[in-house]
């Protein structure tokens, strides 16, 4: 084992002694390309050092990580390396900024069809590591449908290029669906390659509000079992604790010719459910980044679309608020605060439970410090079939792939032991 205060001594040769710098007893190290990225994990890996990867820094709580040595910024890798529009296809470095990517292929009317959240500092490598999708998904799917192929660097240094720069790509393992949403555990993303669509045309946004969310649940329905051209469709739980308006709002992004008539269809649907319709800007009025208040717990939970109404009403009635796209991926915040005597995180455990027990599931994205000490006893999964809190199946699956393709635990180690015991 090296000595941890020679590390700089040993990492500038890899990257030049200006790209090593020391941050709160973490070595920061900023390689330029795929090859000085390899250089950094061949050597880490050899000494049983602990790697983070990086890139905006915007999600580094997402994940229960533990303590490492060296901190891998992405952040040099950030050109847009290839965009053959007439493909529909690009090609860019993990470390430029998701602003940046659309700005450069918006030139010839095309984007990756995601909206992630705090885009103008999230990077292309982090919204992969993290699975990150907003009311696009609606429309586009999520992100696993966007991504071609990949070039990543493994744990042990070895560069691996997977998929295509094709949208016709069939043979073989699908690795890019494993590295997105894998945050960082198992590979470092050094390149991308997006499928891209046709910048919509004939945006119109709209907004419908109700006092509860369930009074909108027929209207979405309606609406997602319509020929209508939805872009976005998109629930609003508890908005008045967003200031912004009061009860819940569906948000609605059409992309129609406005000589298709779309908002007048869209209008009876509204009159038929006793609702009116509000035309808005282009501007969402309220987004995902408001839900990240630093006394809150923040969420993400899964559900089939039958259940978001429900789901919304649910936190509402505990205090939080949510974000919930139409097919069911949620994002919710609870206010650190007693609420008739109850806990937050016993809130937060029992939505768990019912999440899981309707087929969802339920990820902790930020626990305010007050609360961290508590958070970290819990188990990585709840079992719903019994009291006892006990490491699910798809835990211990989780954990026999990062064993395949990091052995010596060097890529974001977990904190929760328990969830980070190799599975023989
Ligand atoms: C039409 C439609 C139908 C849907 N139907 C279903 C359905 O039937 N069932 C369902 O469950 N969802 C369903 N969803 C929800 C959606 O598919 C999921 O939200 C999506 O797949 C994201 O889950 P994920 O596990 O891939 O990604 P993530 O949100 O990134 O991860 C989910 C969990 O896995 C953990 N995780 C991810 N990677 C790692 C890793 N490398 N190591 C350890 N832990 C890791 C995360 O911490 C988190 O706990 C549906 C969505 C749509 C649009």
């Amino acid at each position: 084992m090296l000595l941890l205060t020679n590390l700089a001594e040993h990492l500038a040769p890899l990257v030049g002694a200006e790209f090593v710098a020391e941050r709160n007893g973490v070595f920061v190290v900023s390689p330029k390309d795929t090859q000085e990225v390899a250089a950094v994990m061949g050597f880490a890996d050899q000494h049983g050092l602990k790697v983070r990867p990086t890139g905006g820094r915007t999600k580094l709580s997402w994940g229960s990580l533990a303590e490492v040595q060296i901190e891998l910024s992405l952040l040099r890798l950030n050109q847009v390396v290839d965009h053959p529009w007439q493909d529909l296809t690009c090609t860019v470095q993990a470390g430029c900024t998701w602003e940046t990517l659309q700005q450069t292929l918006a030139r010839h009317g095309q984007f990756v069809a995601l909206d992630p959240l705090w885009p103008s500092t999230a990077t292309v490598g982090g919204v992969c590591a993290t699975n990150d999708s907003g009311a696009l998904r609606h429309r586009y799917g999520s992100l696993r449908d966007m991504v071609l192929g990949m070039t990543i660097v493994l744990a042990d240094g070895t560069i691996a290029r997977t998929g295509g720069r094709v949208v016709k790509n069939v043979a073989g393992y699908d690795v890019p669906k494993l590295m997105v949403g894998s945050l960082g555990t198992l590979a470092i993303i050094t390149e991308v390659t997006f499928r891209l669509y046709a910048l919509p045309r004939h945006q119109q946004d709209f907004l419908v509000t109700a006092e509860s969310s369930e009074k909108l649940s027929p209207l979405m329905r309606a609406i997602r079992e319509s020929h209508l051209a939805t872009q976005a469709l998109q629930l609003h739980g508890n908005v008045s604790f967003l200031e912004t308006v009061n009860g819940s709002a569906l948000y609605i992004e059409l992309n129609a010719h406005p000589e298709a008539l779309q908002n007048e269809m869209l209008d009876q649907m509204c009159l038929r459910e006793g609702l009116t319709l509000g035309f808005l800007g282009s501007a969402i009025p309220f987004n995902r980044e408001a839900l990240f208040r630093p006394d809150a717990v923040v969420i993400r939970g899964t559900m089939l679309p039958q259940y978001v109404a429900a789901f919304a009403d649910y936190v509402q009635r505990e205090g939080g608020a949510s974000v919930i796209q139409s097919f069911g991926v949620m994002y919710a915040n609870f206010p650190y605060q007693e609420r008739n005597g109850v806990p937050v995180l016993r809130v937060v455990k029992d939505l768990w439970i019912d999440l899981q027990a309707a087929g969802g599931s339920l990820t902790v994205l930020h626990v305010p410090d007050a609360l961290a000490a508590e958070y970290a006893a819990w188990p990585a999964r709840m079992d719903t079939s019994s009291s006892t809190p006990k490491t699910g199946e798809a835990v211990l699956l989780a954990n026999a792939i990062k064993q395949q393709f990091d052995p010596n635990q060097t890529l974001n180690p977990l904190a929760n032991e328990s969830a980070a015991q190799p599975v023989r």
